[in-house]
Order: C-alpha cells, then sequence, then structure tokens
C-alpha cells in the first residue's frame, strides 16, 4: 500500500473523530492540511500560531497516540504554519518542530512552552510612582464570558478571547483582532475579555475606549498641546481594547499616533483589544504599516450564529430576566432574526415588556407582528460596503478590483452598479458615494447612474445583472 501524508492523516483523523467531540473536531482539525511525509514524520499545516498552541495544549496526547498507530514508535509531527504574507519578501511558512527533533514519542519533549515571554522593559518615561494612578476601566461588567452563549460562530474568537484573558500579552495572539458585521457580539466580547483580566489580575490596568473616543482624546490633547501626556497615559496600560478599529480609517493623524502606542505596547509585552467591522484586508483608508500589525496576532471573526445560538441566546435572557415564554415564540424569533444578535434580544425585550405591561400571555400573532418590525428595519440598513461586497462576490472579485483604476469593462460595470445602488438604497450624497467607492468625485457617480440606466433598457445581459443584484437588497 502506497503511505503519503494525506493517507496518514486520513487515518489520523478517523481516529481523532472518534475520540473528541465533533464540534472540537470541526474546529481544530478540519482546518488543517497534511503537507508532507518523510521517513516518520509527518508535516500539517495549520492556519495560525494560535492553531498551533491550541492543538499543542489540548490534544497533543491524542495527537500523539493518532501517530504512533500510524508511523510506529518513533513517529514526529512537525506542524507548519501559515502566514499571511501579501508582499511576498518572506517565507510564507513558518516550521515549528514541537521541540529539537521532538518526537511524538517523548511526551515530556512536546511539552515545550512555546510563547516566548517578553521580558519587561522599563519606560523611559513612566515617572516613577505614577503606575499608582488610578486608571478607571470603562467596563461593563455585564458583558462578561459567562453571558456571552458560546456557538460554532464564535467558538474561535470566544476562545481566543478567553486564552487572551488567561496570560494577556503572553500569547501569540497580540494583537487579538475581533471583527464581523453589527450586533454580533463584539463590543459584548471585548468587554468579557477586560472584564476576565481585571478579575484574574487586579493589578493590571485595564482600559476600554471606542476607536471614536480615543480619536476625540487625541484632537483634544493636540489642541490643548498635551499630546506627549496621551502618549503616555496609553503606554501605562496592560490591555488596551480599542472597540470599533474601523473608525480610524482617514484619520492619520489618530493613526500615526496609536501606531507608536501600538508599538510601545507590544514590545513591552502588554496586550492590545482591537474589534472591526470588518477584516483586515478589507479595511479602508487604514495606512499600511497599521493593518500588518493588526495581522500580528489573530484575527477571529464573530459570524452570524446559527439557529441553536439563536435560542440559547433568547433562552439566556428570558431565564435571566425570569420570564417563561412559550417555546413556538421563542422559536419563531429564532427562526426569523438571523443576522444580528441585537435585534434578537431587541425583539424579545419587546416581547417581554408588552407581556409584562398588558400582563397577558405572549401570543404567536403578537411575536410574529414585532419579528415582522425588526425584520423590516433590518433590510433597510444597507451600507455603501454592504452593497460593494456583495456586486464584487456577485462577479466574483474582491473590493479591492472593484475600485480600482482599471478601465476594463466588466470591472467599470460592477463599479457602476455599486454606485447605482448606493444612490438607490443609501442616503449618502453623490460625493460621499464616489469617495468610498474607489476614491471617485460626484460627477462620476451620476455618469455611473445614467449608464446603469440606459444599460438597463438596451442590455439585456446586464439588465438581468441589475434585477439579480436588486434582490439582494430587498
Ligand atoms: P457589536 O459590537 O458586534 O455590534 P454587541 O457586542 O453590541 O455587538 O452585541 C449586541 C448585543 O448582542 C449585546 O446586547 C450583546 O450582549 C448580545 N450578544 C452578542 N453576542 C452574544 C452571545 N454570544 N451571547 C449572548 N449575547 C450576545
Ligand atoms: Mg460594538
Amino acid at each position: 500500500m502506497n503511505v503519503t501524508a494525506d493517507s496518514v492523516w486520513n487515518n489520523c483523523l478517523g481516529f481523532i473523530k472518534d475520540n473528541i467531540q465533533p464540534q472540537a473536531f470541526k474546529t481544530w482539525f478540519e482546518p488543517i492540511r497534511p503537507v508532507r511525509l518523510t521517513d516518520n514524520a509527518l508535516s500539517i499545516q495549520v492556519p495560525s500560531k494560535f492553531f498551533y498552541e491550541w492543538l499543542e495544549e489540548h490534544y497533543v496526547k491524542l495527537l500523539k497516540v493518532a501517530l504512533t498507530k500510524e508511523l510506529g514508535k518513533n513517529a514526529k509531527l512537525v506542524y507548519v504554519i501559515k502566514m499571511e504574507n501579501k508582499y511576498g519578501n518572506s517565507e510564507p511558512f513558518t516550521e515549528k518542530i514541537p521541540s529539537s527533533n521532538r518526537s511524538a514519542m517523548d511526551p515530556q519533549e512536546l511539552d515545550v512552552p512555546i510563547t516566548s515571554k517578553n521580558p519587561e522593559l522599563k519606560n523611559p518615561f513612566v515617572i516613577p510612582g505614577i503606575r499608582n494612578i488610578k486608571i478607571e476601566s470603562q467596563l461593563n461588567p455585564n458583558y462578561n464570558f459567562e453571558n456571552f452563549l458560546e456557538g460554532d460562530s464564535n467558538r474561535l474568537a470566544r476562545s481566543a478571547g478567553m486564552a487572551v484573558a488567561n496570560k494577556p500579552g503572553g500569547t501569540s495572539f497580540n494583537p487579538l483582532l475581533i471583527f464581523g458585521g453589527v450586533g454580533l457580539g463584539k463590543t459584548h466580547l471585548a468587554h468579557a475579555i477586560g472584564v476576565e483580566i481585571k478579575d484574574k489580575y487586579p493589578e493590571k490596568t485595564v482600559l476600554y475606549i471606542s476607536a471614536e473616543k480615543f480619536t476625540q482624546q487625541y484632537i483634544d490633547s493636540v489642541k490643548k498641546n498635551t499630546r506627549n501626556d496621551f502618549i503616555h497615559f496609553y503606554q501605562l496600560i496592560d490591555a488596551l481594547i480599542i472597540d470599533d478599529v474601523q473608525f480610524l480609517s482617514g484619520k492619520s493623524g489618530t493613526q500615526d499616533v496609536f501606531f507608536h502606542i501600538f508599538n510601545h505596547l507590544h514590545q513591552n509585552g502588554k496586550q492590545v483589544i482591537l474589534t472591526s467591522d470588518k477584516a483586515p484586508v478589507d479595511m479602508q483608508d487604514i495606512e499600511q504599516r497599521l493593518l500588518s500589525r493588526f495581522k500580528w496576532g489573530l484575527s477571529a471573526e464573530l459570524q452570524s450564529p446559527d439557529y441553536e445560538t439563536r435560542v440559547s441566546i433568547l433562552k439566556n435572557k428570558l431565564y435571566r430576566d425570569g420570564v417563561e415564554m412559550p417555546e413556538e415564540i421563542i422559536d419563531h424569533v429564532a427562526k426569523n432574526i438571523k443576522t444580528n444578535i441585537r435585534e434578537l434580544e431587541g425583539a424579545i425585550i419587546s416581547l417581554i415588556a408588552q407581556s409584562s405591561f398588558n400582563k397577558k400571555e405572549v401570543t404567536l400573532e403578537l411575536a410574529q407582528q414585532v419579528v415582522e418590525k425588526f425584520v423590516k428595519n433590518t433590510k433597510r440598513e444597507v451600507s455603501i460596503d454592504y452593497i460593494q461586497k456583495v456586486v464584487s462576490d456577485y462577479f466574483e472579485m474582491d473590493v479591492a478590483t472593484l475600485q480600482s483604476k482599471t478601465r476594463k469593462r466588466h470591472i467599470v460595470q460592477a463599479r457602476q452598479l455599486a454606485m447605482f445602488f448606493a444612490k438607490k438604497y443609501t442616503k449618502a450624497s453623490l460625493a460621499s458615494i464616489g469617495s468610498q467607492i474607489g476614491k471617485r468625485d460626484h460627477a462620476t457617480v451620476l455618469h455611473a447612474c445614467k449608464t446603469v440606466d440606459n444599460l438597463a433598457e438596451t442590455d439585456k445581459q446586464f439588465r438581468k445583472y441589475l434585477e439579480d443584484l436588486n434582490k439582494k437588497f430587498t
């Protein structure tokens, strides 16, 4: 029989699958790719350093048993970490051999800690004693891990958040960037990490701040000539949480100052936690050097919750409020509000209020009315970013291509359609649409809208595009 990396790994997977929870298998083993088999060493590619650490921490014994079954006593495992490297300067992969010549047979050798401890560097600016200044964390204790329910949609982000909270600054997920759409729990999770750090390490300085407030503080400091104080203040933080960093886009002064604060904290082994409404690759008007730092650690996505998670979030909410509600009502809400946990909660709160004010049972009919209102409201919320994403996906290109300066016909058409829909479905001005869709001026947008109207009348294929896309926004 021909033994290959694939066949060995497949057999290992079969064994592993039988020994762990299906969900854990899906999360931690399905993304792994076998890459090579030399003698008795199997190399597997994992998506990130985080993954590697997680496997080592939780599944090393299992991996060892599985591999030994396949390759015998001298089996070795080599991790290949897939690096995000778009610029092609350095090696796209780094290899980790669990230790020098570490063999899967040798448990104590496998147990080498991986994270390099950053030596505490002294901050040259810190005035002795200044650490006694108490910095209010601005954390919301109601946003904690306990009530941040786990589901497929948030498992990676939640686990990473936990890991960071257990060892702030001491894992490779620094920064930890949590990204995802509106109302999916970014702010909640960011607070939860901070709350947990405070709980575990009361002496650590944690600060939660929105990027918007951070920007405002920075602008004020420039006005008042206290820019240095501003920087020094932030350099004192042990765990800095900045919410909605996409807000920094286009604000080069704030980005610059944040870059310096970030570097300082990172070099000193301090933890940085960021949230954003999009992945780093899709962020616009953020300096390259900052974006590349965002990618240093782990970017973990919060996705829309699946049905089971929605039900458990609803039930948890009801339980905490001491309210009982018939299953069919919960089911109706969970089935119909799918993409936004804030709205899910909004609907149930509204139902709770109705039932307690009117002192009557919530009927399915009432639930239907409430849900309908929420669903309608969601649909109206179409952003220019969302439009660009949908149009790009439809034409199988990325947003950057859609925005590029190229004159290739199909790209121009995609861009014009995006502008047309932005005009149709958002309240943005022509100028603002133009600036967001590849930095064009208002005349270009106006021209695009007219072109789309014309083509829709004369070009059958184009009309099909328009209709298909239109369905996605209504
Ligand atoms: P975002 O910052 O992504 O827009 P939020 O963190 O404000 O979203 O979350 C919206 C609401 O949904 C909050 O009330 C939050 O408590 C709730 N929520 C989000 N995710 C969860 C979860 N996994 N479990 C319980 N509640 C959640
Ligand atoms: Mg938020």
